[in-house]
């Protein structure tokens, strides 16, 4: 019993260790999907608003230019007019510069012929002496007789120093031979103050570069980056990837990572982006992911601390509940046993006796009991004492001990000087020569009893094989009978039941 509850205790607390380990890496799971989820919408909502303001860019910067490029068209088609070279410079003036775009920003339309000198100027009747016979917007209509709208580096406008972007046409004469451009200025600060009025979060940053890497305009304003040029940045090929994306990396302008989100800007050779700093859309989910993880550390370290305590209490109510079968077990015992000889007592003969009687009938097998008495005892302890005559039990007990085969046989005290044992398996005959065996072992051990015949301690033994259909308590009268014969024949000898009655009968008929 002790055995079983023992191992019955460890398995209960693994099995609830086992699952709360599941519970907890269940919750952790959970947790960790759930900050996951919050990670990537974050993202996901970051990415929409991007590329949300990046078509209101788109759609600003384009429609700017588109106006801008109406204005340049109408003073190309007022040159292109062979008559107007005949009219009043005034009247000239009103017919090449009339629909010109006048908006805060929009700088002055300049007419230069093929030596890149101005000849009309949408500010003076009489041209500013200006000359760009270098400037690559002159420069590559006189190459190129296609190049159409032509959006150039950025530069600085003198007197203020202001940075612009030129967009020029080509002029061309009837045979389409070249005959100067017509040029016009967008002032950067005006694309900036249109993209102060989206709202940009804190960090981020909206920029539109050329295809050929110079950065046109940067919102908010940074003046050292306008003119630089991206070619060098590590993902500048990523924006040609595709006509609009996004990708994170890191940035150019400024080392920081991001989210860049992009787009053509119409069909023209120029690119938008926004780009969201990767540390901004973390503070987006950070603080609440945190705060879960937070939470559910301490659940399940809460709940493991709670595990520990239960499974220590389970131990300590298992080892309680062990000792108290233990000692159930002891007093159990104690109750069957004998105090003086520790030879098992008369209610565990009892027991034994009814239990050894059923399992012989069931197998079929014999079943003998011995009853074994001290031969005059009484004297005994009148002459050697009473203490002498505990230990002179005690020998007796030995002697049964060594002599029957346990757990099969069983040697109980079942009274003051009287003793039995019970033989399953062995026949009355082979009973009689156990016993003997018995008796003549105590008789070796020559314990001195002057008041005895032969002067030392003898016992006298009854044997009775148990009979089919009789009581225990017939079997045991038997027994009893033939150990009464034994005395009556001068006791230190062994009496089967039968023989006793049948020698008694002989006896008596002798007599
Ligand atoms: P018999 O040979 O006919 O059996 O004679 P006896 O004297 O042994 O028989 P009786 O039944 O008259 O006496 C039994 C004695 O056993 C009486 C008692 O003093 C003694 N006795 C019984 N129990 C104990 C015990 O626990 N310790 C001791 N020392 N003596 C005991
Ligand atoms: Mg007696
Ligand atoms: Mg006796």
């Amino acid at each position: 019993m002790q055995s079983r509850s023992r191992r019955r205790r460890p398995a209960a607390s693994r099995t609830l260790a086992g699952s709360i380990v599941a519970v907890t890496l269940v919750i952790g799971a959970a947790s960790g999907l759930m900050v996951m989820q919050m990670r990537r919408s974050a993202w996901d909502q970051v990415g929409r608003v991007s590329q949300n303001l990046l078509e209101s860019v788109e759609h600003m910067v384009d429609r700017n230019i588109e106006l801008y490029d109406l204005s340049l068209q109408a003073v190309v088609d007022g040159l292109r007019n062979p008559w107007a070279d005949g009219l009043a410079p005034d009247l000239r003036q009103l017919v090449l510069f009339d629909r010109a775009a006048t908006a805060n920003g929009l700088g002055a339309i300049l007419a230069l012929d093929t030596q890149g000198q101005a000849f009309a100027d949408s500010t003076a009747l009489v041209p500013r002496p200006l000359s760009f016979p270098d400037a690559d917007f002159f420069l590559v209509h006189r190459a190129r007789d296609d190049a159409g709208l032509y959006i150039g580096k950025p530069l600085r406008m003198a007197p203020d120093g202001r940075w612009v972007i030129p967009l020029s046409r080509r002029l061309a004469y009837a045979d389409g031979a070249f005959a100067g451009i017509v040029v016009g200025t967008i002032d950067i600060g005006y694309f900036n103050a249109l993209f102060g009025r989206l709202s940009l979060g804190e960090q981020s940053r909206i920029a539109f570069f050329r295809e050929s890497g110079e950065i046109l305009v940067r919102s908010p304003v940074m003046e050292s980056a306008i003119g630089r040029s991206l070619t060098s940045a590590p993902h500048f090929p990523r924006f040609f990837e595709r006509r609009a994306g996004q990708f994170v990396a890191t940035g150019y302008t400024e080392a920081i990572e991001g989210l860049f989100t992009y787009s053509r800007i119409g069909d023209r050779p120029l690119v938008a982006t926004v780009v969201v700093p990767t540390a901004a859309i973390a503070e987006l989910w950070r603080p609440r992911a945190m705060a879960i993880v937070v939470l559910v550390s301490v659940l399940c370290g809460g709940m493991i601390v709670l595990t520990l305590v239960l499974q220590r209490e389970l131990e300590r109510r298992g080892l309680a509940e062990e000792r108290a079968l233990a000692a159930n077990h002891d007093l159990a015992r104690l109750a069957h046993t004998d105090g003086l000889t520790g030879l098992p007592n008369r209610r565990h003969f009892d027991e034994a006796f009814t239990r050894a009687r059923e399992q012989a009938a069931r197998d079929g097998t014999p079943l003998a009991l011995v009853l074994l008495d001290a031969d005059r005892f009484k004297r005994y302890n009148d002459t050697y004492g009473h203490l002498a005559g505990d230990e002179v039990l005690r020998a007796v007990a030995r002697v049964l001990q060594r002599q029957v085969r346990e757990p099969e046989e069983t040697a109980c005290r079942i009274g003051g000087e009287e003793f039995a044992v019970l033989l399953p398996g062995a026949s009355g005959r082979e009973a009689v020569g156990r016993a003997e065996r018995i008796r003549q072992a105590l008789a070796r051990l020559q314990i001195p009893h002057i008041g005895n015949e032969g002067g030392i301690v003898t016992l006298s033994l009854g044997v009775a094989e148990a009979r089919p259909g009789e009581t225990a308590g017939q079997c045991f009268s038997a027994a009893d009978v033939a150990l009464y014969e034994a005395k009556r024949r001068g006791r230190n000898q062994v009496q089967e039941r039968d023989q006793a009655v049948g020698l008694d009968a002989k006896t008596a008929q002798v007599a």
